[in-house]
Order: structure tokens, then C-alpha cells, then sequence
């Protein structure tokens, strides 16, 4: 999945970006993906290539052809994996609250026709960057079936994964879809508690592994993060890494954004920040109150995000303090019914908008003074990256990508002029009350500080073009690994 073609979460922003901003370095890159139905809605040019194949899958054969389009602004090519029956389908993965049964089926011929389009257009590919679980028989597919071939193989392979909780695990007798020798169906190799897990695959054949942080990166490679792959992540420790991912400047930007009643940068903040907060106040019938803080939320209602952490220091807070609450999401209904409680019971402090917009999402971020991200877990998170940007002080729990992103204001980060957040550690709501007390206080008591924590954050590069570049020398160390590397 890649954005404007089709989203489902934070990889369709990768993958939408990355190839281009690779370009701009000088690289060839080119992205392949599942013609879905939805790579239409965006509107972009996207034409047959008279490219077809006809792939081995289980005892059948399946036939399937190339698209080609490109990424918007760059000449960066897409190509487009046709096959109606798999893709052309109401979502990606799933529907009406359940996974395709097919889940296996679709992605065992999405991984094959990559190889078949990388030898039929005569690509040259140097290395294969897979991303998630759909993408981790390529790898072994490159290993194990076409370690002498002309043109695959010397070529590499890199696994990224962006959340190690989506495993793609499927019956075992899928395997036999797989094409692949039984005897690769062990606990080392592709075996997981009985059940065939295609991350699992990408995860021991690919020569590199990276995720979307460096404490990620470290986090999975024990329990409860690493989601029963600790040990294969273990096992695989010296190749793996991680990268923080991008914001992509061209939307997230407050000195540019036309979501935004004033546009502002991090020389001249307050006034337009002050303009964002009180159309923000009003947008969401809050009382105008220039001083009262104003805390929000934007994210998937799910338990990952701590929104049980949220809600109970909502509750006390109300009672005690003053402060406006905003919050942006859609998930669980459970949570649906407890935001709703909260807005309906308390409507001058708290604003609550159960339903995903983008244009909200830039307004929260540009009139809020506090972001919440209280997670459980974060691979990487982007929230708190716009929130840095758009100089809205960001409150973390310290785990995955917040630890990367965000500094403490400790007493001698703020010396140095490192702070650019709050973090606390525990989960628990005492220690996130903690943690939005010391935001709350710098706020109201300490302006100086607080525009110090603030400008330190929007002066921050997170832009694509430093993780682009990262990512160009973890490529040219996979290759370099796997020259170095006896094929099996
Ligand atoms: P994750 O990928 O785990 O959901 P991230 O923080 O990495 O979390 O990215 C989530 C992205 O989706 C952000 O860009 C966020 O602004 C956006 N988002 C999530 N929910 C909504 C919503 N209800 N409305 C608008 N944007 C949303």
C-alpha cells in the first residue's frame, strides 16, 4: 500500500515517499503493489503495460499483468500487481470486521509476480526492500529459488517491519500454496506455533531486517514486543536496525498549511498559534480562553494508543484542573461510547470528534499547546512529530519511536536546549498525570521555558530527505552483507 494509491496505516505514508526522496539522492527506485481498487480513487494517470504472466500457485496456475503509473511529482514508476479476483475488492485485508480468507493466497501470488515483473521488465535490481508480513515469501523465494538466477540472483533483500503485531499467520496447510518444500515448515524457518507466518519468513531469509526506530529495534527483540518473534529477532540481532520514519513536509508544515486560519513558523509562533487555538476553540464550541490549556489526542482508538491512560486522567483532571480536551479518533466502540460520555457531560472542556479528517487533524495540531501519545507501544508514531513541528508540546510514554524522537524537559535538557517534550516511563495513569502536570505547570508558570521546549521542537529536521538518506546506506550494507554472504 503506498499514499495517494491506497492507505491502510503509516506504511502507505512510507512507502509513498521514500522511493521518491530516494530519487531525489540519485537512486533508481520503483515501488510494485496490488492494483486494489482504491489506487483509482486518486485520480493519477494509470496505464496497461502489455506485460502478463501466469504464476505457479499450489496446483494451480493464476495469470496476472502489469499496471504502470507514477509517484505524484517524481518520475519514481509504480507498478501495479493486476489480478481482480485477489485485489479489486471493497479493502485491502479485510472486510466487514474479518480477514480475507484468501489473506494467504493473495500475497503467496503478489510475491511471485514481484520476481516475475523484476524479470520480465529487466529491472536490474539490486536489492528488494519488503515491507510487512505481504511481502516475506520474497525474500525467501530469492534465497531458495533463485539463488542462480541471471538476473535475481545477486540480488538482495531488506525487511522492514512496521508493526511487529501483524504477523500474517495462516493455517499450515497453506504452506502447500507456498510452492515451497515442506522441509522449510520448521520453528526456525517458517513454522510458528503449528501455523505457516509469513513476517516470520521475511524475518529469517531477508539478509537485513530494520524497523521504523532504533528502540523498536531493541524493544522486539524480547517479550511482551516481540510478539513470540523475540527469539528469531534475537537470533538475527547483528543485521537488525532501525530508522525513524519521515514526516512528509509538503503537507505537515505550519508556515505552508492551508488547513490553518493563520500559517506560522517556529521565528513567529504565537500569534498564529493563537489564531489556530482560538478557531479550534471555537470550530469545537469550547469557551475562548487564550491561557486554558488545550490538550489533544489524534490517533486509533485502540489500546496500543493508551486511551484507557487518556480517559482516566481525563476524568480526574476535569474535576480538579483547568484545561480544555480535544480529541480526534475513530476505534473501538467501546472507547466511541466513553469520548462520547465524557463531551456529552462536560461540553466547555471537553470536544470530541469520532471520525477521520485530515484537515481536523492539522487544525488540532496547529491550536492544541499539549499532545498526548500515552502508548503502550509505538514503532515509530508520526503524531509526535507534527506535534514538534507545529509547536504543540508533546506528552510520550517512553517507548519505541517516542524515545527516538522526543527529549525530556529535564532541568539540564532545557539548559542545553534539548527539551522538547515530556516523557514518563511507566504505564500507569499516575505516572502520565505526572508527566501532564510538569507540561501543564512550564505552560502556565515558565513562558520562557516554554517557548524554548517549543522552538527547540519546530526547529527539528524530520523531514524524509534525513531518513531517505539513512535508509541509502542500509542498502548499500545489505548488498555489501550479502556479497559477502555464502548463498544457500
Ligand atoms: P499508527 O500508524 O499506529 O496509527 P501513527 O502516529 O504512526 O500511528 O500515524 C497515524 C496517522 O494517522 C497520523 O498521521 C494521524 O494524524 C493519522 N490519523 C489517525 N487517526 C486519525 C483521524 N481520526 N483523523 C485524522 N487523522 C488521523
Amino acid at each position: 500500500e503506498a499514499v495517494p494509491f491506497a492507505k491502510t496505516g503509516g506504511l502507505a505514508d512510507v512507502c509513498g515517499v521514500l522511493p521518491s526522496e530516494l530519487a531525489k539522492l540519485g537512486h533508481e527506485a520503483a515501488l510494485i503493489m496490488p492494483a486494489y481498487r482504491q489506487i483509482h480513487a486518486a485520480g493519477l494517470p494509470i496505464q496497461p503495460m502489455g506485460v502478463e504472466f501466469e504464476l505457479p500457485l499450489g496446483s494451480k496456475r493464476v495469470r496476472g499483468r502489469l499496471l504502470h503509473s507514477h509517484l505524484p511529482g517524481s518520475d519514481c514508476p509504480v507498478y501495479f500487481v493486476q489480478n481482480d479476483e485477489y485485489f479489486d475488492r471493497p479493502e485491502l485485508y479485510r472486510h466487514a470486521g474479518a480477514d480475507y480468507r484468501d489473506n494467504c493466497e493473495r500475497f503467496v501470488f503478489f510475491s511471485r509476480a514481484v520476481l516475475a515483473a523484476a524479470v520480465q521488465l529487466d529491472l536490474g535490481v539490486d536489492l528488494f526492500h519488503c515491507n510487512d508480513w505481504q511481502t516475506g515469501l520474497i525474500p525467501a523465494y530469492l534465497k531458495i529459488e533463485h539463488a542462480t538466477h541471471p538476473r535475481l540472483g545477486q540480488a538482495a533483500s531488506l525487511m522492514t517491519v512496521h508493526n511487529l503485531a501483524y504477523q500474517g499467520t495462516f493455517w499450515n496447510w497453506d504452506m502447500l500454496l507456498t510452492g515451497l518444500d515442506w522441509k522449510y515448515f520448521n520453528w526456525q524457518q517458517m513454522e510458528f506455533f503449528g501455523d505457516l507466518n509469513l513476517l516470520k519468513t521475511g524475518l529469517v531469509f531477508a539478509d537485513r531486517i530494520n524497523t521504523v526506530s532504533p528502540t523498536y529495534a531493541q524493544e522486539i527483540q524480547s517479550a511482551p514486543l516481540g510478539c513470540g518473534l523475540e527469539g528469531v529477532l534475537q537470533q538475527r540481532r547483528h543485521v537488525l536496525s532501525g530508522i525513524i520514519n519521515g514526516i512528509d513536509e509538503a503537507s505537515w508544515n505550519p508556515a505552508i498549511d492551508r488547513h490553518l486560519l493563520m500559517q506560522y513558523d517556529a521565528d513567529n509562533y504565537a500569534a498564529g498559534k493563537a489564531a489556530c487555538k482560538a478557531a479550534l476553540q471555537a470550530q469545537f464550541g469550547l469557551p475562548a480562553q487564550p491561557r486554558t490549556p488545550l490538550v489533544a489526542f489524534i490517533g486509533r482508538l485502540a489500546d496500543q494508543k493508551g486511551i484507557d491512560l487518556i480517559a482516566a486522567v481525563m476524568r480526574q483532571w476535569i474535576q480538579q484542573h483547568d484545561a480544555q480536551w480535544v480529541i480526534l479518533g475513530t476505534g473501538e466502540p467501546r472507547y466511541h461510547e466513553l469520548f462520547e460520555q465524557l463531551a456529552q457531560q462536560y461540553p466547555a472542556k471537553v470536544a470530541v470528534r469520532l471520525m477521520f479528517s485530515d484537515a481536523l487533524a492539522h487544525q488540532i495540531e496547529a491550536g492544541a499547546d499539549i499532545f498526548l501519545m500515552p502508548s503502550r507501544y509505538e514503532p515509530c508514531g508520526l503524531n509526535q512529530l507534527y506535534s514538534l513541528k507545529y509547536g504543540t508540546a508533546p506528552v510520550v510514554r517512553a517507548t519505541g519511536g517516542l524515545v527516538d524522537t522526543i527529549v525530556n524537559a529535564t532541568p539540564q535538557a532545557i539548559a542545553d536546549r534539548r527539551a522538547t517534550g515530556f516523557v514518563f516511563q511507566d504505564y500507569s495513569v499516575v505516572a502520565l498525570a505526572e508527566a501532564l502536570h510538569r507540561a501543564v505547570d512550564v505552560y502556565l508558570h515558565h513562558p520562557q521555558t516554554w517557548q524554548r521546549i517549543i522552538q527547540t521542537g519546530m526547529r527539528q529536521d524530520w523531514s524524509w530527505t534525513h531518513s531517505a538518506r539513512q535508509y541509502a546506506a542500509l542498502y548499500q550494507q545489505t548488498l555489501d552483507q550479502a556479497r559477502h554472504t555464502v548463498r544457500v
